[in-house]
Formats: C-alpha cells, sequence, structure tokens
C-alpha cells in the first residue's frame, strides 16, 4: 500500500492519543498497526442524519468519535481535546453499506460490449480465467478506493474468481490495505462446473485463522454460493453452515431463471439472514417465503437494468417485510459504484412502476443504503447507524457544492442530487480516508495505474480485443 498523503496532524493527533511519542510511524505500522484508532474528533454543527428511529435528525448537531466508536450525538456536546471538524454546511450520515460488488470485475470497468459475444457473461469469463492473484489484488485497491471516495464504508466481496488460495489472499490484502469494512465471500474460480466444490479447505483454513486476517474486526468472511445445481455446491452450503458463515447466493435473475427461490424454499435451503441476489422474478409465494424465513435481498438496480434482467422490485419485496440492500454488483456493467446514483435509481424506478410520486421516500431510500443495508448483512450492531456505542463509520457531505445548493430537505438532497465529489470526508472505525474531497491514505494515482496496467495484461494474455484498438 502507499500511504504518501497522509494527514500529518491526523498521524500526529493518533500518535499523541495513545502516547506513541517515542518514534515515527513507519509506513507499514501505520497501515497495519492502528495508532489513529484511538484518535477523538469532534464534529461540530452539521445536519445529522442519524438514521437511528429513535435519534432521528439533529440541526446544528455534533457527533462525537473516540476511539473508533460513536461516543455520543447531540447539540453542543464537550469533548475537550478532540479534534473539532467544522460541520456548516455539511449532512452528517453513517457511511453507505453496499451489499454484493464482484471486486475483481473492477478491472473491467465498462468493458462490456454491444454484441453477444461482448457481453458481460463471456467478457467477464474469458478475461477472469487469465487473472492472477496480482490482478485480484489491483482490482481490490481499485474498488476499495471507489467505494470509499463515493462514500461506501462497507462492501461486501462477492468473490467468485478464486482460482487458488493466493487469489483470496490478494483479494483480503487489498481489502485490508485501503482500511475500508467489508464481507469477503468466498466462491468459485469463474468458469467452474456446477458439479464442483469450492476449495473448502482453505475457506475453513481461511476460517480456522480468521483472527490473522479480520484486520481489526473490519473483515468477515462468508460464502459466495453458487446455489443447489449439485452435490457439490449443496456440500459448500453444508460447510457454511457448520462453520457459522453467511451465505449468498444468486437467484430469480433471469425470467428464465424464475421459480428458484421457490426451489430453495421446498428443499429447506432459505434461512433466516441468508442473502438472495437480485430476485427480480419473484411470485408472490417467493416473496412472503423470504419475508417468513427472513432472507435478505440484495438489489444492483443498474446492473440489472442494464443487462436486461428486468426492473427491481425493492419497493414489493419491502412492502412484505423482506430487509432490502443496496448494491454494484459488476461496474463491468454499472460503471461506477454510486450509491447516490443508485438510490436515485431505485426511487425513480419504484415510482415509476407504480405510476405514484409517493412510493418509495427519499428517507426509505436512505435506509436502504445504510440501516437496512447492514441489517441485510447482519452487521447492524455495529454500523449503519449513528448511534452511540456503534463503530464510527460515517461520511460528511458538502451541501455547498453548485449541485446541491440550496439546503432543502436532506433526505431528498441525498437521494436526488448528490454525488460522489461531494463526500468531503469519509470515517471508517473512527480513522479518516477521506478528507477535503480527497483520499487521505490511498495513493490513487498508483492504484489507477497498476490497474490500467494490470489490464492492459490481461487483455493481452487473454487476446480480449473489444473495443478495437487504434
Ligand atoms: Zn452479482
Amino acid at each position: 500500500m502507499n500511504l504518501t498523503r497522509w494527514n500529518r496532524r491526523e498521524v500526529l493527533g493518533g500518535l499523541l492519543a495513545v502516547g506513541a511519542v517515542s518514534g515515527a510511524p513507519s509506513q507499514r505500522s501505520f497501515a497495519q498497526g492502528p495508532p489513529d484508532t484511538m484518535s477523538e474528533f469532534l464534529i461540530r454543527n452539521a445536519y445529522v442524519l442519524t438514521m437511528d428511529a429513535g435519534l432521528g435528525d439533529i440541526a446544528g448537531g455534533d457527533v462525537h468519535v473516540r476511539a473508533g466508536a460513536i461516543a455520543a450525538v447531540g447539540r453542543n456536546l464537550s469533548a475537550p481535546g478532540a479534534e473539532v471538524l467544522d460541520g456548516a454546511g455539511m449532512l452528517v450520515l453513517p457511511g453507505f453499506v453496499e451489499t454484493h460488488w464482484h471486486v475483481w470485475t473492477t478491472l473491467l470497468r465498462s468493458l462490456s460490449g454491444d454484441r453477444q459475444e461482448h457481453g458481460y457473461f463471456p467478457t467477464s469469463r474469458t478475461v477472469g480465467t487469465f487473472y492472477t492473484p496480482d490482478d485480484m489484488y489491483a482490482a481490490g485497491r481499485l474498488a476499495a478506493a471507489e467505494a470509499i471516495y463515493s462514500g461506501i464504508t462497507f462492501l461486501h466481496d462477492w468473490c467468485h474468481n478464486v482460482r487458488a488460495p493466493e487469489y483470496a489472499a490478494a483479494a483480503l490484502r487489498a481489502l485490508t490495505e485501503t482500511g475500508i469494512r467489508a464481507r469477503f465471500a468466498y466462491g468459485s474460480p469463474t468458469g467452474a462446473s456446477g458439479d464442483s466444490s469450492i476449495d473448502l479447505r482453505d475457506l475453513e483454513r481461511l476460517h480456522g485463522a480468521w483472527n490473522q486476517h479480520a484486520n481489526g474486526g473490519l473483515l468477515t468472511l462468508g460464502l459466495a454460493w453458487r446455489g443447489a445445481a449439485s452435490p457439490a455446491t449443496l456440500r459448500d452450503y453444508e460447510v457454511a453452515k457448520d462453520l457459522g458463515l453467511p451465505i449468498s447466493v444468486h437467484a430469480n435473475n433471469f425470467q428464465s431463471s424464475a421459480g428458484g427461490i421457490q426451489q430453495l424454499a421446498n428443499r429447506g435451503l432459505l434461512t433466516p439472514g441468508m442473502q438472495v441476489i437480485h430476485a427480480v422474478w419473484c411470485t408472490p409465494e417467493e416473496i412472503r417465503a423470504l419475508a417468513t424465513n427472513r432472507v435478505n435481498v440484495s438489489v444492483s438496480p443498474y446492473s440489472e437494468l442494464r443487462i436486461g434482467f428486468g426492473f427491481p422490485i425493492a419497493a414489493d419485496l419491502v412492502e412484505a417485510g423482506v430487509t432490502v440492500g443496496l448494491s454494484v454488483d459488476t461496474p463491468a456493467l454499472s460503471g461506477n459504484a454510486d450509491m447516490f446514483a443508485i438510490m436515485k435509481a431505485i426511487q425513480n424506478i419504484e415510482n415509476g412502476r407504480a405510476r405514484d410520486e409517493f412510493k418509495l421516500t427519499a428517507r426509505r431510500v436512505l435506509e436502504l443504503a445504510t440501516i437496512d443495508g447492514a441489517r441485510s448483512m447482519g452487521i447492524e450492531a455495529a454500523v449503519g447507524s449513528l448511534t452511540p456505542g456503534k463503530r464510527a463509520d460515517l461520511i460528511m457531505v458538502d451541501t455547498r457544492a453548485v449541485n446541491l445548493a440550496v439546503m432543502t430537505e436532506p433526505a431528498h438532497m441525498l437521494v436526488e442530487a448528490a454525488q460522489p465529489a461531494n463526500v468531503d470526508t469519509v470515517m471508517i472505525d473512527g480513522r479518516i480516508i477521506k478528507r477535503g474531497g480527497r483520499l487521505t491514505r490511498i495513493d490513487v494515482g498508483d492504484v489507477v495505474d497498476s490497474a490500467a496496467q494490470a489490464l492492459t495484461a490481461l487483455r493481452r494474455r487473454s487476446g480480449w480485443s473489444w473495443p478495437a484498438r487504434a
């Protein structure tokens, strides 16, 4: 990792906070050891959207962050010794919770072409076969950097290109070094046959030694499940269940795959806390089965629309009592990781489908991107709202930008008008990772150069020639 652009005051503040004043930090210790975790901040005089039903919004509010956690929210808080962050003109809210992202495909941004043979699946399967662990690392750094820039503080890396244990290790290294909070869902190599298991020994090994990989609690492990296609994939499910790992599966995305959720329900494979992705083509019975089994759904409007799955049914799911989170899926289709745009798309799709201006409110959509997203990933006790005691994952959005002025209704502004560039500050686990609109701990130039070099070499090795190069 390159930590050449950190904020000197942040480093010094962190060192002073833990009393470690006897020597300058090495870059390595700064990346791994968390001296700045103990930094104390007071965000002063902001418009605070806590996304906690009991606390609500606080105009002219303060947020006190101490030891990586939300210490208090309210007005006129006292925190002597805390570094004050001026909240004037800022909306402060929990960081966005992203719920399904094939991070390794971030190198393939906008590479899904215009003809059948250049579509998303041929592209990702062909090029994906040629990935090296270094490519996983380059993709992971690019994805996490974009996520943090865009105000996403948690992502779900649905890794369906684990070609060998080194691939999972490289993906985890990227997540670790960038400082994002994430779940790593362990999957198969792309293009693997449906009757093969994932590397269960590596999954069990990782699980057994997870405290060495958890990056101070920021990272968790899950299963990227391919569904009940064969005895081998059922074995993946059983092992993950035995290990107590969360399970996530794509279902009912294509119209031709309708009925998949019903089959899972019939076989007793829908269990509480499980995640189903897309669920575009659902019968009322299937929606009821999701709700009664407390299965959560990840909706990714831009990939679902772009690839032609159909329209998301987020409002139907929400009305039925299903917990819904929002997701990026793959930049090969969605282009970017703009959670503001994802929220706006969902609201507009649902209101348009229902022909009802009031079908899905901005506030409800904002919940999907924060607290409900956290519930859908089973991490709501730690993040998703600015509730005292939770970890300090938050963003500050500058309302004085030309596309956000003037101040009207904050939830509407966030869903309808805000963009990633308006995210002034991002804090994860009490560490500032974006400040003044710039990433402070990630060398963006190096991340982008590495990703470009990786893709150039991948295209050469795979012979992937679309689009034609001059
Ligand atoms: Zn997906």
